[in-house]
């Protein structure tokens, strides 16, 4: 049995001082779910600060990106040695945004992954058609191609606890969410390209999440279909109330 996993990505949202007091309040709320596995994904310098209200609590911490290598020349950058003393748990890779405006492509994606499980860091990769690629009939090769480039190497205990989010570009940020219908299309198709890529039982151990706005009163529906294991969730985290009501959608 998958446990679902709803995730906060703030993006580039809230200061210190907004981040902790969000969190203060989410961990007397998070009391009071069994079930569901909360993780909130501040900006970099609210790592630290969030990790110390939320210590012992069920709320587990991700970073939205990472460098590949331990240290070294590489200005603006953080790395899984960095992300791990911050008491991050999980790290966000390969988010469309990384993708398209700073030119994330899926070999190095491949490369933070496996940096990532060398570090005790769990991946979340990021997947998802563009919305020219959904109207050429392309979303199918396009996730293939995601999928199979980014977790090449992998080894099948590590897909185990890996977890992908699949993110249709179109609808991150736009109010479009997919049809249940749709999104568990191409989640299944996912779970079946994991299996052949490594095996049956890692592709049944890996959680899915879809993401791409979702809200509380569209959660219940996406999380319905069978193999959608929860949400990674943008705009609509960044309010305790709508991102606890996706959270009490979940069953
Ligand atoms: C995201 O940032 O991953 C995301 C899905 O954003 P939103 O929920 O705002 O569409």
């Amino acid at each position: 049995m998958r446990k679902p996993i709803i995730a906060a990505n703030w993006k580039m949202h809230k200061t210190v001082a907004e981040a902790v007091d969000f969190c203060v309040k989410l961990r007397e709320t998070v009391l009071t779910v069994s079930g569901v596995e909360v993780l909130v994904c501040p900006p970099f310098t609210a790592l630290s600060p969030v990790s110390a209200v939320i210590k012992d609590s069920e709320i587990k911490l991700g970073a939205q990106n990472m460098h590949w290598e331990e240290q070294g020349a590489f200005t603006g950058e953080v790395s899984p040695l960095m992300l791990k003393e911050a008491g991050c748990d999980y790290v966000i890779l390969g988010h469309s945004e990384r993708r398209q405006f700073f030119g994330e492509t899926d070999e190095v994606i491949n490369k933070k992954a496996r940096a990532a499980f060398a570090h005790d860091l769990l991946p979340i990769i990021c997947v998802g058609e563009r919305l020219e690629q959904r109207e050429a009939g392309e979303t199918e090769a396009v996730v293939t191609a995601q999928v199979n480039n980014s977790l090449s190497g992998l080894t099948a205990a590590q897909v185990d606890k890996l977890v992908i989010a699949y993110e249709p570009v179109w609808a991150i940020g736009t109010g479009k969410t997919a049809s249940d219908e749709d999104a568990q299309s191409v989640i299944k198709l996912i779970r079946s390209l994991v299996a052949e890529q490594f095996n049956p039982a890692s592709a049944e151990k890996l959680r899915i999440q879809y993401g791409g706005s979702v809200k509380p009163g569209n959660t219940a529906g996406l999380m319905a279909q069978a193999d959608i294991d929860g949400a990674l969730v943008g705009g609509a985290s960044l309010d305790l109330e709508s991102f606890w009501g996706i959270v009490k959608a979940v069953k």
